[in-house]
């Protein structure tokens, strides 16, 4: 149900409004200062506002300002009310953020024909901010693990490349591939596979802070970035994702269970690092290299 809060200082106005309100299926809550619409507003999240511009103590319109000015409070749609419509409130009103107008006497099919158009603007815009952060998830993440995708990962990574050559901080990077994954498809099938690569991401998941920046760069390869981090602590990470990755037991929808191991490369930014793409090679070279000393470990240099 739609929760409205009227504000308004007189009460046979609140019963009244209370009474229609309801009467159209809203669910009505109310207050009789500004100080109280304040105190109110975060405790019972209204979807619409009703404020009355001339009240004693705070006013409308100053009760209208800080409710704009809360990052928590600023979307909620306000229809200011008010009988005076001959002085500048309303144009005031509106400038600072009020939806929309309702005189009063307030004639009631009107108010809520507002309120309606109110409300769906509100949703159109929620829907939209939505659609923009899928949009933005969708063109920034590899859909299967939720990993960064190659390009994102790389922008990121540039980025933190940067700060820590300006800045004179550590920075390490690991290089992640699943040992002999093809033969993984080939015995237990392609879901079973993908599965296995989101275990992958979870264990690296669990064992990264915040900052780190992990990215699917193909395949069953995986990069991740530690900013901060030394060799030794990146090492010590990478032995930790191999260690539980290992451990997981990974199950078939035909009742089998099977697990992976992996190889990983790491290194940590180093003087003749120019690019990004200098430390990422080296770590790169690493994981060959771990693979030809027989898999499953980790190579750190
Ligand atoms: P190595 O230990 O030398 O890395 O051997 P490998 O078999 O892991 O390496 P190779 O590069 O020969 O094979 C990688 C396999 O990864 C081949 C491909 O079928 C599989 N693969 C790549 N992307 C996906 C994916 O999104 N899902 C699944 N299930 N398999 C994938
Ligand atoms: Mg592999
Ligand atoms: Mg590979």
């Amino acid at each position: 149900m739609t929760k409205v809060l009227v504000v308004d200082d007189v009460e046979d106005n609140i019963v009244l409004l209370t009474f229609e309100l309801e009467d159209e299926g809203f669910e009505v809550v109310s207050a009789s200062s500004g100080r109280e619409c304040l105190e109110l507003v975060p405790k019972t999240e209204p979807d619409i506002i009703l404020l009355d511009i001339r009240m004693p103590g705070i006013s409308g319109l100053e009760t209208l300002e800080q409710l704009k000015a809360n990052e928590l409070t600023r979307e909620i749609p306000v229809i200011m009310v008010s009988a005076n419509t001959s002085d500048n409130s309303i144009v005031r009103a509106l400038d600072l953020g009020a939806h929309d107008f309702v005189p009063k006497p307030i004639e009631y099919p009107v108010l809520s024909a507002r309120m309606r158009s109110a409300l769906r603007l509100v949703n159109a815009r929620r829907a939209l901010v939505k659609a923009n952060e899928e949009l933005e998830r969708l063109a920034t993440q590899d859909p299967l693990t939720d990993s960064y995708n190659r390009r994102h990962f790389f922008t990121l990574s540039e980025a933190e490349f940067s700060k820590s050559l300006r800045y004179g901080r550590p920075l390490s990077v690991l290089m992640i591939d699943v040992d002999l994954f093809k033969a993984i498809n080939d015995t237990y099938g392609h879901a079973a596979g993908d599965h296995a690569l989101r275990v992958l991401t979870d264990c690296c998941r669990e064992a990264t802070r915040e900052s780190d920046i992990l990215g699917r760069l193909g395949g069953e390869e995986f990069a991740l970035t530690c900013p901060d981090a030394d060799l030794e602590g990146a090492f010590a990470l990478a032995e930790r994702i191999r260690q539980n990755c290992e451990q997981q037991k990974i199950s078939t929808e035909a009742g089998e269970a099977f697990s992976i191991t992996l190889s990983i490369g790491v290194t940590t930014i180093a003087e003749t690092d120019t690019r990004f793409d200098n430390t990422l090679q080296r770590a790169d070279n690493l994981l060959y290299q771990a693979k030809a000393l027989g898999r499953n470990r980790s190579v750190a240099c």
